[in-house]
């Protein structure tokens, strides 16, 4: 069984599939063979038997209506209306007590089948033997006539049926040899015709592992059937997959760019303190700041490189209380931007307050977006927040008065180190990811982010999020 296993295991789709098909088709074609061969067989059975009950019935009666009178001599002499009552192929003999012949009409089989132990008084016993060899039926009843007593024998011999079974059974045999040959032939030709896509999609499979995606995926489907449904999947797949994969490329270069610049920076500084700063405490002075600074930008970095890299699993049990979460991040910001004119307007008219998402999350989210609000502005900020809730969900807008952003700049803000103004961005302590881990978290929690903005005019950011409703039954 483990042989058989190993040798399935071993063959190709292909193979298995012609396999499994050529035997399915000949089992089948097998089955119905052997249901028509049985049913051919006792219905030719069926009618012979009753052939030869007709004739021993009329052999009776034949012998009843002529009475006791009758003799053997007289039937030796007057066979013709007996040979009339039998079929031409039926032999019929007279046998004494001894079960010696006496008597015989017709001649189609020699040998005397012996007669059996346990006869009926009345009637007759049909058996099926051989005779001469050949299958027959045989039917043996008691005789009297007159002082005779004896038995009458009646030999139905089954050549033409046997004959004609073997016949039948000969030409299955043959039609069943061309059945599973031609079976064979078909379902290779079909497995071959619906794996087709697979192998083009194995081939491509193999070319972009060998490649690494610098050749373009070639499969193409035509059909909607299920392998056409699984090249599609794969397409997709890949061209995610190879959105992702050059989107991590980016990511890397962008990122050791990003880490060299403050690095080379601080180095500068530290070779001219190690060279003037212990003589001029000027340079001392303003070079440790200016190195203290660049430290901070790279921590901030690192803890943002590492926030988005980390993209834990989201906890469905966790929720934030929406107006509590917002007003510690309003104090945050006071102390940060004390001269930022901040109001959040909402409408009382709500049932719940929770959204589904960590507080951590949602903090980090609206103080984004506000230190942001703060950072890209010409005159003092005034930011705006509204939350509105519906049955489901809850809208926080969120609108500056900032130097806003050209459409172009808007497609590209939430990918990551993307700046519209690199200068004014890291004069502000900004690294370009603060808007993709808006992103990040928001599309973690189920959460939709959009954005509208107008060039010299201002900023609107409106984030909904599914509310928590697990807060119900707590
Ligand atoms: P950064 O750390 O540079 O602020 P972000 O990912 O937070 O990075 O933002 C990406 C860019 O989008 C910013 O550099 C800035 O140019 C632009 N931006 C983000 N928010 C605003 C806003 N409220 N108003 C104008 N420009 C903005």
């Amino acid at each position: 069984m483990t042989k058989l296993n190993t040798y399935w295991r071993s063959l190709t789709l292909r193979r298995k599939w012609a396999f499994t098909s050529a035997a399915v088709l000949f089992i089948s074609f097998a089955l119905v063979c052997c249901i028509l061969y049985v049913a051919i067989n006792s219905w030719l059975l069926n009618e012979e038997k009753s052939s030869v009950t007709r004739s021993m019935d009329d052999l009776t009666a034949f012998f009843e209506t002529r009475g006791s009178g009758l003799t053997i001599d007289e039937i030796q002499r007057n066979t013709g209306l007996m040979n009339s009552i039998i079929d031409k192929n039926q032999t019929v003999r007279i046998l004494n007590k001894d079960g010696i012949e006496i008597l015989r009409l017709n001649n189609t089989s020699e040998e005397i089948p012996a007669v059996p132990q346990t006869l009926p008084l009345k009637g007759y016993m049909m058996q099926q033997v051989k005779v001469d060899g050949e299958d027959s039926f045989v039917t043996t009843g008691h005789l009297r006539l007159g002082n005779f007593s004896g038995y009458l024998q009646l030999t139905h011999p089954l050549k033409a049926l046997t004959s004609l079974m073997k016949y039948i059974l000969t030409s299955m045999l043959l039609m069943g040899i061309i059945a599973l040959i031609a079976s064979w032939f078909i379902s290779s030709a079909l497995a071959t015709v619906l794996l087709k896509p697979l192998k083009r999609l194995s081939s491509d499979m193999k070319r972009v592992a060998d490649h690494r995606f610098e050749e373009p995926i070639q499969v193409t489907v035509e059909s909607n059937d299920e392998i056409g449904d699984l090249v599609r999947v794969y397409k997709q797949m890949m061209a995610e997959l190879e959105s992702a994969f050059l989107q991590q490329q980016r990511f890397i270069s962008d990122a050791s760019h990003e880490l060299r610049t403050p690095i080379q920076v601080l180095e500068g500084h530290l070779s001219m303190i190690q060279r003037w700063g212990k003589d001029e405490p000027d340079i001392l002075n303003e070079s440790l700041a200016t190195s203290i600074d660049e430290v901070r930008r790279m921590k901030q970095l690192i803890e943002e490189l590492l926030e988005l890299a980390r993209h834990e699993a989201k906890d469905q049990s966790q929720s934030a209380d929406v107006f509590v979460q917002t007003e510690i991040v309003l104090k945050e910001m006071k102390t940060i931007a004390p001269t930022a004119e901040i109001k959040l307007h909402y409408n009382e008219d709500f049932q719940k307050s929770h959204v589904a998402i960590s507080e951590n999350a949602y903090r980090q989210i609206l103080h984004n977006l506000l230190q942001n609000a703060v950072r890209y502005t010409s005159s003092i900020p005034s930011i705006n927040i509204y939350l509105t809730f519906d049955l489901n969900n809850c809208t926080i807008v969120i609108e500056d008065n900032g130097i806003g952003m050209s459409p172009e700049s808007l497609e590209h803000i939430f990918e990551r180190f993307y700046r519209v103004d690199k200068a004014r961005s890291r004069e502000h302590g900004g690294t370009g990811l603060g808007l993709s881990i808006v992103k990040m978290l928001i599309d973690k929690y189920a959460g939709e982010l959009t954005v509208s903005s107008i060039l010299n005019e201002g900023t609107t950011f409106t984030i909904r999020l599914p509310l928590y409703l697990a807060q119900e039954s707590s």
